[in-house]
Parts: C-alpha cells; sequence; structure tokens
C-alpha cells in the first residue's frame, strides 16, 4: 500500500466508498481535527490536587507518548469522492432529524 502521508490529497480511493479517485479527477479532501474541549472547570478529586498529579505521573510514565498525544489531538486528512463530500456535508448539516440519511 501506498503511503497516505504523502500528497494525501492526490489521487488514491475515496475513504468512504473506496471508488477509485485518478489523478485529475475531482476529489474533496476533508480534514478533521479532534481534540480535547476543556471547559475552564477544574474538579477537584477527593483524593486533592497532590494525589492527582501522583497518579497522572505515574500515567505517563506507563503511556506511550505518542497516545497521550492521540488523547489531546488528533488530525485526520481524508479523500472523498464528490458524493460522498456531499453525504458528510449532509450529514454534518443536519446530524439528527433527516430520515433519509438511513436509506441506502
Ligand atoms: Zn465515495
Amino acid at each position: 500500500m501506498k503511503p497516505l502521508k504523502d500528497h494525501p490529497e492526490r489521487g488514491g480511493n475515496c475513504f468512504r466508498c473506496g471508488k477509485g479517485l485518478p489523478l485529475g479527477s475531482l476529489s474533496y479532501v476533508a480534514q478533521i481535527r479532534i481534540f480535547a474541549g476543556f471547559d475552564g472547570v477544574l474538579l477537584e478529586p477527593e483524593e486533592g490536587v497532590e494525589g492527582q498529579l501522583e497518579r497522572l505521573l505515574k500515567q505517563v510514565e506507563k503511556s506511550n507518548p505518542e497516545d497521550l498525544e492521540k488523547e489531546v489531538y488528533q488530525e485526520f486528512h481524508l479523500i472523498l469522492c464528490k458524493s460522498c463530500r456531499d453525504r458528510l456535508v449532509d450529514e454534518i448539516e443536519h446530524p439528527w432529524g433527516n430520515p433519509s440519511r438511513f436509506i441506502h
């Protein structure tokens, strides 16, 4: 398989339906960023801040830094054909209450 990382926007297959998207054909790239939200509220657990910190440090020691990073921030580049792009946009704009999305 070709590495996706190099020029994900060129060629390849549609991420969703798998349709081939040869160079020069109409395709779309969805760039999705997922990151941890922070609402400004820090809950202080019963164990207290020190206990929490200790637990967190132990957790960090055990974790792979890459995994930790993924938990906080992840970025995707999805290549889509036009119809899947239209569908994705439709689902984002109408996440609920659009019964047609269940008909395939
Ligand atoms: Zn598609």
